[in-house]
């Protein structure tokens, strides 16, 4: 979107946004930045936080990266205590990081393929608020990057569409339990042409199917993601907490 029409919404909030580097979580960031938020960016690779940083300052955005693997305990802790001293509170989480290690049907996988699915996918995110929870702000607000494969598992990302399952009900056992101090959604994309999604959509044939079965006719973008979400995570949302949004040009989820 053009930046002469994006709103200011965030302006004076501090807001994390995990695996933020690049794809989605780096359009969230930069998005909830250019409405004024202080963005807090985070990655496992030093060089791609430097490289994410300098990316936003050259647009004006003053942003704090710090290296943050989600499984790490110690990062996770230093994400949310260099924040708080930094900028003082939290008011907005976009918990984003996930995995998809293997191709394997379900009933094939090995174990270690199911530990870190969950662990990435789900556990890290629980790990990562309940360090942050003491600083949320009152009116705060977390937003889940779930899938639309959460609604139909494909078969070559079944596993993986189960654990984006699970952040649909973590979303809403968490609004229920964090309200009414803290908001919980979630946001569900479709196919967005990312680093992550590169063996669907880097295959021409597999890209114009999916193109083709989209009402839209076209893939996501990662700013489709980050207007959903900054929406979702902002005040114009305050009376929405335990959704979750499908942003998927129309591709079929649910009644
Ligand atoms: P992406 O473009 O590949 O970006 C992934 C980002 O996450 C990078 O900044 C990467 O940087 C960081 N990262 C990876 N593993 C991490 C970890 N363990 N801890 C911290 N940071 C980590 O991926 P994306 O497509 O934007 O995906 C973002 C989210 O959208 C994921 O939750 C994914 O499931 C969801 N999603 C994507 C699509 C799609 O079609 N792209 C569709 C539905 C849902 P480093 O390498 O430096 O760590």
């Amino acid at each position: 979107m053009e930046k002469s029409k994006i709103g200011r919404r965030f302006e004076g909030k501090v807001a994390i946004v995990t695996a933020s580097t690049q794809g989605i979580g780096f359009s969230i960031a930069q998005r909830l930045a250019l409405e004024g938020a202080s963005v807090v960016i985070s990655s496992r690779k030093q060089k791609n936080v430097d490289e994410a940083v300098k990316k936003l300052k050259a647009q004006g955005i003053e942003a704090l990266g710090l290296v943050c693997h989600v499984s790490n305990a110690q990062q996770r802790k230093y994400l949310i205590e260099r924040t708080v001293q930094k900028y003082g509170k939290i008011d907005v989480i976009v918990s984003n990081a996930a995995v998809n290690p293997s191709v394997d049907a379900i009933l094939d996988s090995h174990e270690s393929t199911l530990d870190k699915l969950w662990e990435v996918n789900v556990k890290t995110s629980i790990l990562l608020l309940q360090d942050a929870s003491p600083h949320l702000t009152k009116g705060s607000s977390i937003v889940f990057i779930s899938s639309i494969a959460a609604y139909q598992p494909p078969s070559s990302m079944s596993m993986y569409g189960v654990t984006k399952t699970a952040l649909l009900g973590l979303t809403k056992a968490l609004a229920t339990e964090m309200a009414p101090h803290t908001r919980v959604n979630c946001v569900a994309p479709g196919t967005i042409p990312t680093r992550f999604a590169r063996f669907i959509t880097d295959n021409d044939i597999i890209r114009n199917t999916i193109e083709e079965k989209t009402p839209l006719k076209r893939l996501g973008t990662a700013e489709d993601m980050a207007a959903a979400t900054a929406f979702l995570a902002s005040d114009e949302a305050s009376y929405i907490t335990g959704e979750t949004i499908v942003v998927a040009g129309g591709m079929s989820s649910r009644l």
